[in-house]
């Protein structure tokens, strides 16, 4: 919007994507454009020397600025692309430690921007260490050539008018939220290999996608790119068991092979054929961590997962497939949630945490079922694909 503020997250290697950046959005009207760059290298910089003091501790003054900002209406833009395996060589716990201790201070910031105070959006920017992880047989300049096409093509950014692109594709996704909504399923029950998981849904969810409506009056898309159609679980409703499909970056370390038991809504054993100790610390972060907050739904054919590619990035990995999250749920996926009491938003299915993580449990095995308010099994995906044509 004109006359807003702006602030960005950047990775440092990046700062030449940035100016490019800047230059367009105050082109575009900004009033003031702020960048806060982080450093990959320096982030590992507390686990190899810092005491254990430093692990355990996190400065708020940062937050304590940037989050009234954000109430008010900032705009933030994260620009992604970080090292999928930054920290593969730190102890998982020290992770745990410092992740938890940045995310207390950091909550004020994520209500506003989960809570859609204002417009905010997550982007790729390719940097060289997440090109080689896509492409660890190819060399460096070329790995990153061959990503920056990927990105393009995935955000219509190579189309002849990207906006109107874009704008076609979220006619597109709409009509799926719609349909899903005009349902009004209790569930969601996802059979495959290793899966045979019902997801209750809150009372009262709503089923969201590629746009978002801000306090502040902005229309936004919050990832780019996005293909997902998303709503809340019930935090006490789930049931049975999960595989992941595909591997997931966390924490600076790559997971894969999760297997996850729920009963009633909570996580009731945790396994993982690569980076146990990280998952198995993560729900340990609080009472929510072992609970969802987002169950969703993207075909198998979407153009991420055309790509073939796994880019250990949730940002793309997400988009590739049919997910869930542990952790926080999104106020814009209940209805009248702000209008709503906060014991009651739990009684409802609202589930809260200091964490939100996606992770991949959908693909061309995975069948998905509507559960109906007559609990009739209504198909909604068969191989991964919905059961209507969109
Ligand atoms: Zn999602
Ligand atoms: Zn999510």
């Amino acid at each position: 919007m004109s006359d807003q503020d702006l602030v960005i997250g950047a990775n440092l290697p990046d700062y030449e994507f940035v100016r490019m950046v800047v230059d367009e959005a105050y082109r575009q009207g900004a009033r003031s454009v702020s960048v806060l760059y982080t450093d990959d290298q320096t982030a590992r910089s507390k686990f190899l020397y810092g005491s254990e003091t430093a692990i355990d501790y996190a400065p708020s003054w940062l937050q304590e600025g940037l989050a009234p900002a954000l109430q008010n209406g900032m705009a933030y833009l994260r620009l992604g692309g970080s090292d999928p395996s930054l920290l593969k060589d730190i102890d998982p716990g020290k992770v745990a430690r410092s992740s938890k201790a940045a995310a207390v201070v950091g909550k004020p910031i994520s209500e506003a921007i989960v809570g859609g105070a204002t417009n905010w959006c997550i982007v790729p920017c390719v940097s060289p260490r997440w090109a080689k992880h896509v492409y660890p047989d190819l060399a460096e300049a070329e790995a990153v050539e061959k990503l920056w096409d990927v990105v393009f093509a995935t955000t219509r950014a190579d189309q002849p008018d990207p906006v109107a692109a874009w704008k076609q594709h979220v006619e597109q996704v709409k009509r799926n939220m719609d349909r899903l909504n005009s349902y009004g399923f209790q569930a969601l029950r996802f059979q495959g290999p290793g899966t045979d998981l019902t997801v209750g849904l809150a009372d009262g969810h709503v089923w969201c996608g590629v746009e978002s409506f801000a306090r502040n009056g902005a229309v936004c898309s919050p990832n780019i790119p996005t293909e997902e159609v998303f709503t809340m679980p019930h935090r006490n409703r789930v049931e049975g068991h999960v595989r992941s499909t595909k591997p997931l970056s966390l924490r600076g370390q790559v997971l894969d092979g999760i297997q996850v038991t729920f009963k009633d809504g909570a996580v009731t054993s945790v396994c993982a054929e690569q980076g146990e100790d990280v998952i198995k610390k993560l729900i340990e972060t609080d009472e929510g961590a072992r609970r969802l907050g987002e169950v969703a739904l993207v075909p198998h054919s979407s153009p991420v997962s055309q790509t073939g590619l796994l880019f250990f990035d949730t940002l793309f990995d997400e988009n590739a497939a049919s997910h869930i999250a542990l952790g926080r749920a999104y106020a814009d996926t209940m209805c009248d949630y702000f209008e709503i009491p906060v014991d009651e938003r739990s009684q409802r299915g609202a589930n809260d945490s200091l964490i939100h993580v996606d992770w991949m449990i959908g693909s061309d095995e995975v069948d998905v079922d509507g559960i109906g308010p007559d609990n009739q099994a209504v198909p909604v995906m068969r191989k991964g694909e919905w059961a209507w044509s969109a």
